[in-house]
């Protein structure tokens, strides 16, 4: 009830000023407006600005764990990154020091309407000793993106990547140097307002958070069996399916616990009376087959709005299409063309993608009571991945590490 009256009242109170503030408008003489123009363009937010970074390095400085004991996003380094903003004052000081709890009232908006987005990326070291990132530009875009869907700041994406390149070299012992592993990276800004009301937080987070991590198939590859979902939906026409904010992940875990008690790994997430597939978990989905033209195709859904634009997706939609060895195409299929492909032995391969995991072959897919077999190694039984599967993991991590160039941009050394 007080919630709800606190609630009434920010609106009134919100309606009420909108009201004043038209009508103040209509009376003001032009040269106050300018004056109030000329006001507000010198008192101009702060940009998030790197060079003005502080670093208090831990002097508690955590045992490393060994690599083969690594459990996904269990251990954190010893320090993180954290900068604050506010409504009309804009970004602070970026600060790296210890990694630990963060103090937030429990009126913060993030505890109540999901004021969060994050990204995921990683952090390797190649055979030099040198840490790279992949793509970091791609993270930060998207990341701006995100948060902006949920009403909270963008910020300057180049300076955001500075800053976490400080953590890495703050918390450089933490970053693995063997192939497949790395250290993954976790931005995330939440709002931070001390209030009920449901508006747009006039304070904001980021912070950011390392982890060592293996690779994400420690003994070679495990293929999946999906369960494709009819009965839950991932994403919707105008929703929030294309940005990674928080609010996404949580009701996606019932039904993942209930394809698991299945016996199923994870949710193929479909979409509409005709059963479009989206994704795989919290992955791209990509087939490889022979289409209804008899053509050899990779194809993947578009990006229609509920598609999270991976980084990994974007990437191996370029090599495959540098490659030139067969067609490339985003557009939609539905678990009608998936079915009618199997029965008629069209299907090469069908994998996730994800910077976790780069690629995820999948073995099976029980759709609407049916099995329907996903081929992975014709020449190799005993293989859990197909070989363009395996091709595109190898050519992937090869840019990671810094042993194959790639692309302009892909790998960035931090210096
Ligand atoms: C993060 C994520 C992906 C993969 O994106 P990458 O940038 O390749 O890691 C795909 N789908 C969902 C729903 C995701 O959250």
């Amino acid at each position: 009830m007080f919630a709800r009256r606190t609630l009434h009242q920010a609106v009134k109170a919100n309606n009420a000023f909108r009201a004043t503030a038209a009508v103040q408008k209509q009376l003001m003489p032009s040269r106050i407006i300018a004056q109030r123009l000329y006001s507000a363009a010198t008192a101009t937010p702060a940009p998030l600005d790197a060079s003005k970074i502080q670093i208090n390095p831990s002097k508690n400085l955590k045992p490393l764990q060994e690599n083969s004991k690594l459990v996904f996003g269990k251990t954190f380094s010893d320090n993180m990154l954290i900068v604050e903003w506010e409504a009309g004052k804009g970004w602070g000081t970026p600060q790296i020091s210890e990694y630990g709890k963060i103090h937030l009232e429990p009126s913060a908006v993030v505890f109540h309407y999901s004021f969060e987005c994050f990204e995921g990326m990683k952090a390797y070291k190649d055979k030099q000793g040198r840490i790279r990132l992949f793509r970091p530009d791609m993270n930060m875009k998207r990341f701006s993106r995100s948060a902006q869907r949920i009403a909270l700041p963008g910020f300057e994406q180049e300076e955001l990547i500075k800053c976490i390149e400080q953590l890495l070299k703050v918390d450089e012992r933490w970053i693995p140097n063997e192939r497949g592993y790395s250290l993954y990276l976790r931005p995330t800004m939440i709002g931070t307002q001390e209030s009920l009301g449901v508006g747009a937080s006039n304070k904001a987070m980021i912070f950011v958070i390392a982890s060592p991590v293996g690779p994400y198939f420690p003994t070679g590859f495990a293929a999946v069996n999906l369960l494709a979902t009819t009965e839950r939906v991932r994403a919707w026409p105008g929703g929030t399916g294309d940005a990674k904010v928080g609010g996404n992940y949580a009701p996606c875990i019932k039904p993942q616990l209930d394809a698991n008690k299945q016996g199923f790994q994870q949710n193929l997430w479909l979409f509409g009376e005709d059963h479009q597939v989206t994704e795989v978990g919290t992955m791209n989905c990509f087939m490889f087959w022979t289409n209804e033209q008899g053509e050899k195709e990779l194809v993947t859904p578009e990006l229609d709005g509920q598609i999270l634009p991976g980084v990994t997706r974007d990437s191996i939609l370029t090599l495959a299409r540098q490659w030139g060895e067969f067609k490339v195409t985003e557009r939609r299929f539905t678990m009608h063309d998936v079915a009618k492909a199997s029965k008629e032995g069209r299907i090469h391969e069908m994998f996730g993608a994800g910077t976790a995991c780069i690629v995820c072959p999948i073995k099976n897919i029980n759709y609407d009571g049916q099995d329907l077999k996903i081929p992975l190694d014709p020449s190799d039984t005993t293989s859990q991945a197909g070989p363009l599967t395996k091709r595109l993991n190898n050519a992937i991590l090869d840019i990671q590490y810094g042993e194959v160039e790639g692309p302009a941009g892909w790998s960035v050394l931090v210096k």
